[in-house]
């Protein structure tokens, strides 16, 4: 199409919304990004959703953040960046030097560069000496991640978006991908327009956009997942649908870390048939059957997930589960055959999964708690043996609470609205108020700054540039092409400027995004998730790379542990899953237990929260744009049923409590929801629903149980 005004230059670039990743081409005149299009030859085609166009209007939103700020007499007003940051370095000092590096802490974004979430990971643990970093990917993949790694002894994806084009049945469980990932929806639809007889599974207890266009609509009480994926791997052993190459050569079984055998997955799934189940799940004992007949029967299953799975007080073990049940099929490393997590946010999974700026992790896949891999990355680091510490440090809640307990001293928050995004948002709120508190944004102001002791304006997307990896473990560059606003800079130099002061500054060597970019590929060689021949000169020319990519003629890898395929699996079989010590899978044997948040006489429904179609996380850009004015997201949606029982009436306001808090929103009465469920978008930061929000967190991922919140509703009488 023509453009909207002249262009002087078109640029690659990478959607900076959700983890679809979509290919962007950028028109720059005179300074600014003046036009977007879809690039034809990335993996969208050519197609950008609603967000992915209005990726020139969020650079240009009112509340741009422009000067940093610092807190004097309760009020956030104008400072230098000296002062700032002298304050900050001051107050970080500080708290070391008193109460020990693990009074600090880092609390990040997937919406960070790779270099800078690997920079601050660096400078936390092998410069000040804590593992006190996480953010909010912990709120969203950690148990998809979990998953990944107990099962295959490494994270991340084992497919790709290619698979969606030779998928004969689709399994999407958990997410809305018409709303939440719309190009890769897009891509799905076109499957079944050139494959009619491509079938459709969604599980939801709503009845989405997505699930409209489903063949089969399995509306799941939240939280019942276990239950339901152990009742199709009976059906599959019933009806002989077990891979016995698979089972014999390539698998392991595991009950918690205790081994076992197929035989005991037999024993432990008859406990789960359908008609036990049926009840359990609120779904007809028949659809589980035939679903799950077509799950295996199918030539290649694809199965498709997010935050409904992840987002249990199970969800690590419904991700183990969906998992199994591609390995105990064999629908796995063949194209359309794949168990195949989405991320929500542009860089989830190379920026903070991949570098480790998690708790508990350190890059390529190696952990805390690991002393050798402590070692090496201490030698690939250049710091002294011991200066990484054993301990895992506060995950995202337990960050919280450290900061309620008054164990932390001083952290830095960097392009996330935690005041907003936690559940049970009050208690939390009430602990960044009792914290010294850095938050370095893009706008201003946001939930979190209200809390803020300074303020750090940051440049955002190509006003900064980088890499983001995106749902199917493809690098992407995003270059730098205009200047940010007024005194905004990078998140980058942001935390370069702090390492200085510190006095870390010898550690962070490399100083620019492509150098830091070389450092980190040169140690992704010595481990598992090999891209060392991902280099910015080959992301400049060619529309992303997949990992594993190690050497620069490598064309990057489609489908993993499959050798032949994936360069680090090794011997002629079908597979090697090479981070496992064994070369073997895990399957685990795993239990519904009862609900988290448990429902009662008291609070007799579940609300579970999600996304709309057209807005973005807190509402701190796309609220702000007046093509979206419109799009409300306030609003509660209730079955007729529930309505009627409650006296709720359509778009009056409505009353939402919780054990934890209260929200009110509008009423939207509809049978787009199962009886007994109520749902609510989390962006409204004046609704602020995530006070009501369970913060239940799963045992293994630590990820919060945002689906699993009883709650109560009624009319708000009018005053
Ligand atoms: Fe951007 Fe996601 Fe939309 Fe693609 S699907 S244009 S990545 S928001």
């Amino acid at each position: 199409r023509e453009p909207a005004v002249p262009v002087d230059s078109w640029h690659k670039g990478v959607c900076r919304f959700c983890g679809t990743g979509c290919g962007i081409m950028i028109g720059v005149r005179d300074g600014r990004v003046v036009d977007i299009k879809g690039d034809e030859y990335a993996h969208n085609r050519g197609r950008l959703c609603v967000k992915g166009v209005l990726n020139r209007e969020i650079l240009y939103v009112r509340d741009r953040a422009l000067y940093p700020m610092i807190r004097r007499n309760g009020r956030l007003e104008r400072a230098s960046w000296d002062e700032a940051m002298d304050l900050v370095a001051r107050r970080f000092r500080e708290a070391i030097d008193r109460y020990g590096p693990d009074s600090v802490a880092f609390y990040g974004s997937g919406q960070l560069f790779t270099e800078e979430s690997y920079t601050a990971n660096k400078l936390f643990k092998a410069g000040i000496g804590t593992n006190n970093v996480d953010g909010n990917p912990r709120l969203c993949m950690a148990s998809a991640a979990a998953g990944y790694i107990s099962v295959f002894g490494k994270d991340e994806p084992l497919g790709c978006y290619e698979d969606i084009d030779a998928a004969t049945c689709f399994f999407i469980t958990g997410s809305n991908t018409a709303d939440c990932h719309p190009i890769v929806w897009e891509r799905v639809l076109d499957r079944k327009r050139s494959r009619p007889e491509t079938v459709i599974i969604v599980v939801d207890p709503r009845r989405t956009r997505t699930a409209r266009h489903a063949d089969y609509h399995l509306p799941i009480r939240p939280g019942t997942d276990v239950a339901l994926y152990n009742a199709m791997i009976y059906e599959f052993i019933r009806n002989g649908f077990i891979d016995q190459d698979m089972v014999e050569n390539y698998l392991t079984f595991r009950e918690g870390n205790a081994p076992r055998t197929f035989e005991d997955l037999k024993r432990h799934v008859a406990q789960y048939a359908p008609e036990r189940v049926a009840s359990i799940c609120g779904i007809d004992a028949r659809l589980i059957e035939e679903v799950a007949y077509l799950f295996a029967a199918s030539e290649a299953t694809m199965s498709i997930w997010t935050m409904g799975l992840n987002q249990q007080a199970q969800g690590t073990a419904a991700n183990r589960l969906i998992n199994a049940m591609h390995l105990l099929t064999g629908h796995i490393g063949r194209p359309g055959a794949t168990p195949f997590s989405l991320t929500g946010q542009p860089n989830a999974g190379g920026g903070v999964r991949d570098t480790g700026a998690l708790a508990h992790a350190l890059p390529n896949g190696r952990v805390v708690t690991n002393p050798k891999h402590r070692a090496e990355m201490e030698d690939l680091w250049g710091v002294p043996r011991g200066r990484i510490s054993p301990k895992p440090g506060y995950h995202a809640v337990a960050m919280f609470e450290a900061m309620r307990r008054g164990d932390l001293k001083c952290v830095l928050i960097m392009g996330t609205n935690p005041a907003q995004s936690l559940p049970h948002a009050d208690r939390y709120r009430e602990a960044m108020a009792r914290t010294f508190l850095v938050v370095a944004d893009a706008v201003y102001p946001t939930e979190t700054t209200q809390f803020a002791d300074v303020f750090l304006p940051t440049a955002m997307w190509v006003e900064k540039g980088g890499v983001y990896s995106q749902s199917e473990r493809r690098y992407h560059l995003v270059p730098k092409l205009v200047d940010p606003p007024g005194e905004a800079r990078s998140d980058l130099e942001i935390l370069i400027e702090l390492a200085d002061r510190l006095g870390y500054g010898e550690l962070i060597k490399a100083r620019t995004p492509e150098a830091i970019w070389d450092e980190w590929r040169q140690i992704s060689a010595h481990s598992p998730y090999n891209f060392a021949g991902i280099t910015y000169e080959r992301l400049k020319k060619e529309r992303g790379i997949l990992w594993p990519a190690p050497t620069e003629d490598h064309p990057g890898t489609c489908r993993r542990y499959v050798p032949g395929e994936d360069p680090m699996a090794k011997g002629t079989g079908r597979f090697d899953f090479y981070g496992r010590p064994d070369g073997r899978a895990v399957v685990f044997l795993e239990h519904q237990k009862p609900p988290s948040d448990p429902r009662t006489d008291a609070y007799p429904l579940t609300l579970v929260t999600g996304r709309v179609y057209e807005h973005w996380h807190t509402l701190t850009l796309t609220g702000k744009l007046k093509e979206l004015e419109d799009i409300t997201t306030d609003f509660l949606v209730v079955h007729p049923r529930d309505a009627h029982r409650y006296g709720i009436r359509d778009g009056e306001p409505v009353l939402v409590e919780s054990r934890r808090g209260r929200a009110v929103l509008q009423a939207r009465v509809s049978t787009d929801i199962t009886p007994g469920v109520v749902f609510a978008p989390f962006h409204s930061p004046e609704a602020l629903v995530n006070r009501v929000v369970n913060p239940t967190v799963d045992p293994i991922s630590k990820e919060p149980a945002f689906k699993e919140s009883a709650v109560r509703i009624r009319p708000v009488s009018p005053a």
